[in-house]
């Protein structure tokens, strides 16, 4: 290396070093400059459509299971029971936001837009049964499916009545026809307690909130 190429080396490094401390220089005194945020005090405002965690609104929700079938990494949960209308009633709804990957397929297939990101990103745990968002009580469960099942007792039970009365009203030279209607009616009757659970959750979930929650340490950890 000839003296002139090592005093353009000195001179170089002198100039970009000067030039690196005039921007560290104006960042340390100009407030107009500043670029950390004083988390958690400060936070970054969430751009619009980002896929936070997941919130399902489970008065809308008609437990339709496609939310359930379009997870490829299976993070929700749900169970259900036929109700008197044959409209399926939700007893369980969880989501396991330590395992969802935030890739938004359940909330494009809710038909009834019930599943929807939230701007929520911050949750930490020890455990990651922690991680799961409880939508229903557990304990909340045989209540609801005691109440359908109330429910669809009594709507057979009335669907019996007027069936008899029908049969009642048939004239008696069709007598075989209004035997037939009436132990159709009996028969019905009988089968007015049956409720359908559609189990598609291993194991019950625990926290004691109607809103969505965190299990309780322990219960459910992977
Ligand atoms: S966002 Fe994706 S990974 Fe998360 S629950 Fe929905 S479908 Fe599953
Ligand atoms: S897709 Fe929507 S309506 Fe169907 S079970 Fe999931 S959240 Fe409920």
């Amino acid at each position: 290396m000839g003296l002139k190429a090592y005093l353009n080396d000195i001179v170089e490094a002198v100039v970009t070093t000067a030039k690196g401390m005039r921007i560290t220089a104006r960042y340390g005194v100009d407030p107009k400059e500043e670029v950390t945020l004083q988390y958690p005090e400060e936070r970054w405002e969430i751009p619009k459509g980002y896929r936070g965690f997941l919130h399902n609104d489970i008065k809308t929700c008609t437990a339709c299971n496609m939310c359930v079938k379009v997870c490829p990494i299976d993070c929700i949960s749900l169970e259900s029971v036929r109700g008197a209308d044959k409209k399926m009633v939700l007893c369980s709804y969880d989501i396991n936001i330590g395992r969802c990957m935030y890739c938004g397929l359940c909330v494009e297939v809710c038909p009834v837009n019930s599943l929807l990101h939230t701007s929520g990103y911050e949750m930490a745990s020890v455990a990651l049964g922690e991680l799961i968002l409880h939508f229903i009580a557990a304990e909340d469960a045989p209540e609801i499916k005691a109440r359908v099942a109330r429910q669809v007792a009594e709507a057979a039970v009335k669907a019996a009545a007027q069936a008899a009365a029908k049969a009642a009203e048939v004239p008696s030279s069709g007598t075989a026809e209004a035997a037939k209607v009436a132990e159709a009616a009996k028969a019905e009757a009988a089968k007015a307690p049956v409720v359908e659970p559609k189990a598609a959750m291993e194991e019950a979930p625990q926290a004691p909130v109607s809103e969505p929650t965190v299990a309780k340490e322990g219960e459910k950890k992977e």
